[in-house]
């Protein structure tokens, strides 16, 4: 895939030119066509955009991308205001009726929420927010951790996390939190600044903090605060108490007189593994989706054909995974990953995976039919997790039944944490003149609310509540985790129903991915027959369900 450098300001001229255009369009198909033109011209920048960032991504090293990211990091910003220009005669176009028959109505929507959340003052802040964000990640890719005569990075360092023998694992806490002291200072005052920056952008319009701005940048167009504390009240009163009962209950099964943060296997003999190789798994994947149904098929053919996953850990790439697509190959899925012969291998292959396979089934949608927010695209992801749990032998082996189970479990326990890491952002962005002591105090006021089990013995990192700083989405992502939450729910509601009707599940859920963003979130849910998780009591059938399968009740 060539790649050459967008010019921002070439490219800004020629959208002010089709915003121009637009507004003179004398009938509803030539507007429609200049839309089209536009989508054209801004998924190529997107495209070049992307390449870069993957290729930063998979050799954080390499002069040449590094520099290029950093021109984005500095150029992106500057097209901003003449999008929001252009969305704004979008939005007030005479034809708009018909614009909203060919692109739905969560667009125009969203298209509100741009117009109303950006200034163009805010540019030289976001740059500066993007030159913290790409720091705060160069900083914890470093491979500066030494074990066993190894220079490793923190994603490299968890396969020892996790080892099956306790002081192993006792060891590499140790050593991983020692470095996470050590650059504690800086990491203190990058979230500083981010607060501060974020909070001053907020202000330009008039909003009292960032929290309402934050849901505006995740594009909530269908939700708000309010909401959400709903579903992380009714997450307290069913979900922390079943977290607690699984963590006992694995207590019992490690056969230990008590659980320390280091004791992270869900067996005496660890975590189940993959037993094959990198190869090894994605062919099982290919065998996998060939099996479940032909879309599936003919989508991971076409991952694999066209070489669309870097998935292999490499001391030098930058750690987590993503999914993301480039329009000019027809919004072809990329998968980015850092296999570390961990259960997360197979999870980017039923993770991302989903994610990857709803961007193929949409891709020949108008882009404007694809602005799903991130509540449903980790249903899709979540989901695909549990729909290919029947196929797990092929990863795991004999061990199929323990990974079914840690699965489940850490599915149920993850929201808890999840919820965890969004209130602690409310409560940031509410007070945003809290000093960082003050930010890990009211962390760790969390965790006995949302981790009332959790015991971090003398750890000194965890004890002055620094956990939240390897979350990179506090960092880079603010107000997104909660999306994880909402979607695992709904996951799990899924998990529930597959058991009972395991076709009609899948249904609903092919479903779901084609109706992509054509209309909004909560009326999106009953329309597959799924429960929209803002109601009291939402949670209630579920984690019965789940309660009796893990026979916890
Ligand atoms: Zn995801």
């Amino acid at each position: 895939m060539p790649y050459e450098r967008v010019d921002y300001a070439a490219l800004k001229t020629e959208l002010e030119a089709l915003t121009e255009q637009l507004k003179k369009a004398s009938d509803k198909e030539e507007a429609f066509e200049i839309v089209l033109k536009t989508d054209k011209l801004m998924g190529h920048a997107n495209t070049m955009g992307t390449i870069c960032h993957i290729r930063h991504d998979i050799d954080t090293t390499d002069e040449f991308y590094a520099k290029e990211k950093a021109y984005y990091d500095e150029a992106r910003p500057t097209i901003e205001e003449a999008s929001v220009a252009y969305k704004e005669v979008l939005y007030n176009c005479p034809f708009r009726d018909y614009l909203v028959e060919k692109f739905g109505p969560v667009c125009f929507k969203n298209m509100e929420i741009s117009m109303r959340s950006f200034k163009p003052e805010m540019v030289p802040m976001f740059q500066k927010e993007n030159a913290l964000t790409t720091e705060y990640g160069k900083l914890l890719a470093e491979p500066k951790i030494e074990w066993e005569g190894e220079m490793l990075n923190l994603s490299l360092m968890s396969k020892y996390t996790t080892d099956p023998d306790r002081e192993v694992r006792k060891k590499a806490f140790a050593k991983v939190n020692a470095f996470m002291l050590s650059v504690q200072p800086r990491l203190d005052e990058i979230y500083d600044e981010l607060v501060k920056l974020r909070t001053e952008r907020a202000k330009l319009l008039g909003y009292d903090n960032y929290v309402k701005l934050g849901y505006d940048e995740m594009w909530r167009n269908d939700y708000g605060p309010e909401e959400v504390k709903v579903f992380r009240e009714e997450v307290k009163k069913k979900i922390v108490p079943l977290a607690t009962k699984i963590h006992e209950n694995r207590r019992k099964r490690l056969g230990i007189d008590h659980l320390y943060f280091y004791d992270t296997t869900d067996f005496a003999y660890g975590s189940p593994r993959p037993t094959g190789t990198p190869e090894e798994i994605l062919a099982a994947g290919k065998q996998m989706y060939a099996e479940l149904s032909p879309e599936t098929k003919e989508f991971f053919d076409f991952m694999t054909e066209n070489e669309l996953f870097d998935v292999l850990g490499r001391k030098t790439k930058r750690g987590g995974g993503y999914m993301t697509s480039l329009p000019d190959y027809d919004f072809a899925p990329f998968i980015f990953a850092n296999f570390n012969g961990t259960q997360h291998d197979v999870e980017v292959i039923t993770h991302e995976a989903g994610h990857a396979f709803q961007g193929y089934v949409t891709r020949k949608n108008y882009p404007e039919l694809n602005e799903i927010g991130m509540e449903t695209a980790e249903i899709h992801s979540m989901s695909m997790e549990f729909f290919t749990e029947p196929w797990m032998e092929k990863f795991f082996a004999d061990k199929k039944d323990d990974y079914v189970l840690s699965h489940l479990e850490g599915a149920v326990t993850f929201i808890p944490y999840g919820c965890m890491v969004d209130e602690f952002q409310h409560i940031v962005y509410e007070h945003p003149e809290f000093t960082p002591e003050e930010r890990r105090k009211e962390w760790l006021k969390l965790e006995k609310v949302y981790r009332p089990h959790m015991d971090y013995a003398d750890d000194e990192f965890y004890n002055n509540g620094g956990l939240w700083q390897r979350q990179q989405h506090i960092y880079n992502s603010p107000f997104y985790y909660i999306d994880y939450c909402l979607a695992q729910t709904v996951a799990l509601e899924y998990k529930a129903w597959m058991d009972e009707d395991y076709k009609a599940a899948w249904d609903s859920y092919l479903k779901l991915c084609k109706l992509s963003a054509s209309d909004f979130y909560s009326k999106m849910l009953p329309k597959v027959g799924l429960k929209v998780p803002f109601e009291k009591g939402c949670l209630d059938k579920t984690v019965e369900v789940i309660s009796k399968k893990l026979g916890l009740c």
